[in-house]
C-alpha cells in the first residue's frame, strides 16, 4: 500500500494547513473515529453527512492517535496539539479528489458496474471467474456509495492488473462524481427494476443517471430486453456516446449474445446461445431466475472481453449461489460464528474483520479467525501473508487459526501469542471440536475448496429447520429512513420490548447502539439486565417497572417510567437504599390513551414538589403516547394529545431548571406529524420494517422461513391432517412443513387462508396447521424436498398475514415461538 506525506495531501486536496507541519505519512483513510485501528497512519475526514457532523469526532479520533485532518472548519480544541489539519471547503469533495489522484496513478482497466440488483452478485462472480488470467483488486461487499467508492479505489495498486468496482447512486448528479473517480474502461449494467427510485422523477431518469458512470468507456455490456435501459443508451448514442456495446437478448436475434434457449435442470440451467453466428452453451449451477441472469451478465462480459466460448463450463461450475453476505450464528458454549465461506481474499477480509471487531465490540467476547490459505491472491506469499498478520494484528485479534499448506509455512509472519496452523480442514477438525471454543466471536473465511461449512456445522448449535432470518443491514436502513425525517439534533429511542417485537434482543440492541440509537426502551427490567449483561451501554427505559426488580434496574442502570407517584416513591426508597443519586427517570403523561400515566394537573404538581425535594432522581424526559397516530380519521383526537401534552409536560418543565426531554411520536407518529418531534422520538415497529404510510421506503427485517420435510401426492377425494379439513378435489402434490402453530404460524391460516412462498409462488395451506408441521398445496410449482421456504418476509409481508387474520403486524412478529432459531447476517 502505497503512503502519502502530508505536503502531498495538501496539494492533491488543495487544503490550507493549520497546526503541526510535521506529520507521519498516511496509508489508512477514516470518516469513522469507531473503526480507526493506524491512528498515527490514518488519514480522518470530518464529513458533514446529513446524520451526523464528523466534526463532532474528531477528538475522539485523536484520542485513538489520529493526528492528521481533513477539516471544513478547524476545531478550537486546546487539547489538540499534536494535529495537522488541512481546511477544504468540502471534506467529501477533497475525500473524492484524493481517492481520483489515487486511481489516476493506474492505467490498467477498471470494470464498472451499475444497476439495480445484482451488481455485487456480478461483481464477485466476475472476480473469481476471471481470476485465473487476472490480479484482481475489487470493492469490498458494499463500498459502492459517495464515501465508499473512494475508499474502494483506495486500495488500486501496482500488484493489481484488473479492478472491478460497483457503483451505486441514490441521488441525481451523484453518478458523475463517480465517473470522475472510477473512469471505468469497462461498463456493465445488471438487472434493471424497480429499487432505488425514491429521488428520482422515474425509471429512464434513473438509468439515464446511471448511464453517467459510462462517459468515457470505451466499452458497454448490457441486456437490451430492458426497455428503457435501451431507449437511454440509444439517446446517449446519438448524442455521440462512443463506447462500443455488447448486447444481450432474449428477445433479438440480433443481439451480439442471442440467448436462444433456456432449460432448468435439477442442479442448474443449460444456457445455449448465438454469438457470431455460432451456437455456444454454458451450464450456470443455479435454476433462480435472478441468479441466471446475473449469470449472463458475467458470460456476455468475459465473452464481450474476449474470452473464448469454448472456456466456460468448468468456470461458472464452481460459482456458489448465495452467500453474498456475512451470516451471524449462535454457537456452541456461548460462541458467536461469522460465517463467511464464500471467499477468502484480502478487500473482503478487511471488511469481515471489521463486522468481527463490530460483533466483538462490547460484548465482551474476544475475537478469533479461522483463515484458509487465500487462493490467487496474484500476490507473493510472503508480502500477502505478511499483509494478513498486519491486519489481524491492526484489528487486535486475539486468537488465530490458519488453515492450509500455504498459510501454515508462514506461521512466523503472525505474531500473536494465540495461534495454530493445520495443513487440511480435515486436520483441523480432528484436532478441535466445540469444546475448544467458547465466549469468542469466531471469523470463519475460507476459500470454497477448504469446505469450512464443515467447520462451522461444527461450531454451530443444532437448529431446527426453522429459522427466523433477521437483516441486521434492512434494521440499519430503516433506523436511517426515519432518522432523515427528523432534524439532526432530536434523538431517537428504539423499542426493543419483547425482544425487538420478536427479532431478538442483544444482538438487534447492538446493530442499533452501532448504528447511533441514542436511547433503547425495554417492556420489563429482565430484558434490560440481559441487554446489560451483554455489554449494551446506551440508556435504557424500562416501560414496565416492578418493584421486586428496582435493585437489578438500578444497579443496571436502567431507567424506570415513571405513571404513577407511588410508584416513584417505591423507586425513590431503593434509590436511597442503594445509595443512588441523581438517577435518570422518564414521567409519563396520559393524554388520552387510557392507558398508564400521570392525567391530572394536581397529581402532577405533586411529583414535582416531591423531585424537587430528592437529591437521589432527576427527570430525564417527560412523555406520552399517540392512541391513534395511524389513522388519520382521528387526526383530530391526536391534535388533543398534542395540546393536552403540551399544556401537562408544561408543569413538569417549568419545575426545574434543567433540560428535560420531550417526546410523543412513536412509528406512525415520525412518518405523519414531524412537526411534533420535540426532543426524541420513540420508533417501533417502523424499524423492523412496516409501515402504512412509507412501507416503499422501508426494509423488509424479519424472515420467517423453513424447508420442505417431504413430498407427496394426494389422489382426487383423499383428506389431508387433522380433522380431515383439507379434501382434494383433484390430484395434488402436498408438502410438509416442519412449522406449526407452537412457532408462530397461527391456525387460523388453515384450510387455505393463508400460504407460504416457495421458488416464488404461493403455496396455499391444506387442511388444518397442526403444533409443529403444517401441509401447503405445491401442485405445478415444481418444489422439491429440502427446498426453502418463506413463511413471511419480502415475499408474503408481514402486514398481509396480519390482514388475513384480523390482527396487526405486531402481534405476528411477537408471535413467533421462542424455539425458533433467530439467525442474523449483514449485507
Ligand atoms: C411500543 C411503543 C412505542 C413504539 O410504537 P410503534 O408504533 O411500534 O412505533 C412507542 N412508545 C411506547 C410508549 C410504546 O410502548
Amino acid at each position: 500500500m502505497t503512503a502519502y506525506s502530508l505536503q502531498n495531501v495538501l496539494e492533491i486536496t488543495d487544503g490550507e494547513l493549520h497546526g503541526e507541519k510535521n506529520a507521519k505519512p498516511i496509508r489508512f483513510l477514516s470518516f469513522d473515529s469507531r473503526t480507526i485501528l493506524a491512528g498515527p497512519e490514518t488519514l480522518f475526514f470530518a464529513l458533514k453527512g446529513n446524520l451526523r457532523d464528523g466534526h463532532q469526532y474528531v477528538r475522539d479520533a485523536y484520542l485513538r492517535g489520529v493526528r492528521t485532518f481533513i477539516v471544513e472548519d478547524v476545531p478550537d480544541d486546546s487539547g489538540l496539539t499534536e494535529a495537522s489539519f488541512i481546511r477544504v471547503p468540502d471534506s467529501l469533495e477533497a475525500l473524492q479528489k484524493l481517492a481520483t489522484y489515487h486511481r489516476n496513478r493506474f492505467n490498467y482497466p477498471v470494470i464498472g458496474i451499475t444497476g439495480s440488483n445484482g451488481k455485487t452478485i456480478v461483481k464477485e462472480w466476475l472476480s473469481e471467474l476471471m481470476a485465473p488470467e487476472y490480479k484482481i483488486i475489487r470493492s469490498p461487499r458494499s463500498y459502492n456509495s459517495q464515501i465508499g467508492n473512494p475508499l474502494s479505489v483506495w486500495l488500486m495498486d501496482e500488484q493489481f492488473n484488473l479492478s472491478l468496482f460497483e457503483a451505486g447512486i441514490s441521488r441525481p448528479g451523484e453518478m458523475e462524481k463517480l465517473e470522475k473517480l472510477l473512469h471505468p474502461e469497462w461498463g456493465v449494467f445488471t438487472h434493471l427494476g424497480q429499487a432505488h427510485l425514491e429521488n428520482f422523477r422515474n425509471q429512464r431518469h434513473l438509468v439515464q443517471e446511471k448511464l453517467q458512470l459510462f462517459n468515457r468507456s470505451k466499452h458497454f455490456v448490457f441486456c437490451s430486453d430492458f426497455d428503457e435501459l435501451q431507449k437511454a443508451v440509444d439517446a446517449r448514442k446519438a448524442e455521440g456516446w462512443n463506447a462500443n456495446l455488447f448486447r444481450w437478448s432474449r428477445e433479438d436475434e440480433s443481439a451480439d449474445l442471442f440467448i436462444s434457449e433456456e432449460e432448468r435442470q435439477k442442479d442448474g440451467s443449460q444456457i445455449k446461445a448465438i454469438f457470431n453466428g455460432r451456437e455456444i452453451e454454458v451450464f450456470l449451477p443455479f435454476t433462480d431466475d435472478a441468479y441466471v441472469e446475473d449469470g449472463i451478465h458475467c458470460w456476455a462480459t468475459m465473452l464481450a472481453m474476449g474470452y473464448e466460448p469454448g472456456s466456460f463450463e468448468s468456470r461458472f461450475a464452481r460459482l456458489a449461489p448465495v452467500a453474498m453476505r456475512l451470516e451471524l450464528k449462535k454457537g456452541q458454549h456461548g460462541a458467536i460464528v461469522i460465517d463467511d465461506s464464500y471467499n477468502s481474499d484480502t478487500g473482503s477480509l478487511l471488511n469481515a474483520l471489521d463486522f468481527l471487531k463490530q460483533q466483538a465490540g462490547n460484548s465482551g467476547k474476544r475475537s478469533t479467525v479461522i483463515l484458509s490459505d487465500i487462493l490467487q491472491s496474484g500476490i507473493p506469499d510472503e508480502q500477502l501473508y505478511g499483509q494478513v498478520a498486519e491486519y489481524l494484528a491492526l484489528r487486535k485479534v486475539e486468537r488465530f487459526i490458519g488453515i492450509g499448506p500455504k498459510i501454515s509455512q508462514h506461521q512466523e509472519l503472525f505474531p500473536l501469542g494465540d495461534k495454530a496452523f493445520y495443513n487440511s480442514t480435515d486436520d483441523f477438525l480432528q484436532h478441535l471440536n466445540g469444546r475448544n471454543f467458547h465466549d469468542e466471536v469466531i471469523l470463519l473465511k475460507g476459500a470454497r475448496t477448504f469446505r469450512f461449512d464443515l467447520i462451522s456445522d461444527m461450531l454451530q448449535e443444532k437448529v431446527h429447520q426453522t429459522v427466523l432470518e433477521i437483516n441486521m443491514s434492512a434494521l440499519a436502513h430503516n433506523l436511517k429512513v426515519y432518522r432523515q425525517k427528523l432534524k439532526h439534533d432530536t434523538l431517537i429511542m428504539a423499542m426493543v420490548k419483547a425482544f425487538s417485537y420478536g427479532t431478538g434482543s442483544t444482538e438487534v440492541a447492538r446493530v442499533l447502539q452501532f448504528h447511533g440509537a441514542d436511547y433503547l426502551a425495554v417492556a420489563i427490567a429482565d430484558e434490560g439486565v440481559e441487554l446489560r449483561r451483554e455489554g449494551i451501554e446506551l440508556p435504557i427505559v424500562v416501560m414496565n417497572p416492578e418493584e421486586h426488580s428496582f435493585d437489578a434496574m438500578i444497579e443496571n442502570r436502567l431507567e424506570p417510567n415513571i405513571y404513577r407517584l407511588e410508584l416513584l416513591k417505591d423507586f425513590e426508597a431503593a434509590l436511597r437504599r442503594n445509595a443512588m443519586r441523581n438517577f435518570p427517570i422518564h414521567v409519563k403523561l396520559d393524554t388520552g390513551m387510557k392507558r398508564l400515566g400521570f392525567e391530572r394537573e394536581e397529581h402532577l404538581k405533586e411529583l414535582v414538589a416531591f423531585v424537587q425535594s430528592r437529591d437521589t432522581i432527576y427527570i430525564r424526559s417527560v412523555f406520552s403516547h399517540l392512541a391513534v397516530s395511524d389513522e388519520p380519521v382521528e387526526d383530530k383526537f391526536t391534535e388533543q394529545q398534542f395540546q393536552r401534552f403540551d399544556l401537562l409536560s408544561k408543569i413538569i418543565t417549568d419545575g426545574f431548571d434543567y433540560k428535560i426531554l420531550k417526546h410523543i411520536l412513536n412509528s406512525a407518529g415520525i412518518e405523519r406529524f414531524p412537526e411534533r418531534q420535540y426532543d426524541m422520538v420513540r420508533l417501533g415497529i417502523g424499524l423492523y420494517g412496516v409501515s402504512s404510510f412509507i412501507q416503499n421506503e422501508l426494509q423488509n427485517v424479519a424472515t420467517l422461513r423453513t424447508t420442505i420435510s417431504q413430498i407427496r401426492t394426494v389422489q382426487a377425494g383423499e383428506t389431508v391432517g387433522y380433522g380431515r379439513k383439507g379434501v382434494a378435489d383433484k390430484t395434488m402434490e402436498i408438502a410438509v412443513l416442519p412449522i406449526g402453530y407452537a412457532d408462530g404460524f397461527n391456525r387460523l391460516l388453515s384450510n387455505r387462508a393463508g400460504h407460504v412462498s416457495i421458488k416464488g409462488r404461493k403455496a396455499p395451506v391444506v387442511g388444518n396447521i397442526c403444533m409443529d408441521m403444517c401441509m401447503v398445496d405445491v401442485t405445478g410449482i415444481g418444489a422439491q424436498e429440502g427446498d426453502r421456504v418463506i413463511v413471511f418476509g419480502d415475499e408474503v409481508p408481514v402486514s398481509e398475514v396480519a390482514e388475513t387474520l384480523h390482527t396487526i403486524p405486531y402481534e405476528v412478529l411477537t408471535s413467533v415461538g421462542q424455539r425458533v432459531k433467530r439467525v442474523y447476517f449483514a449485507e
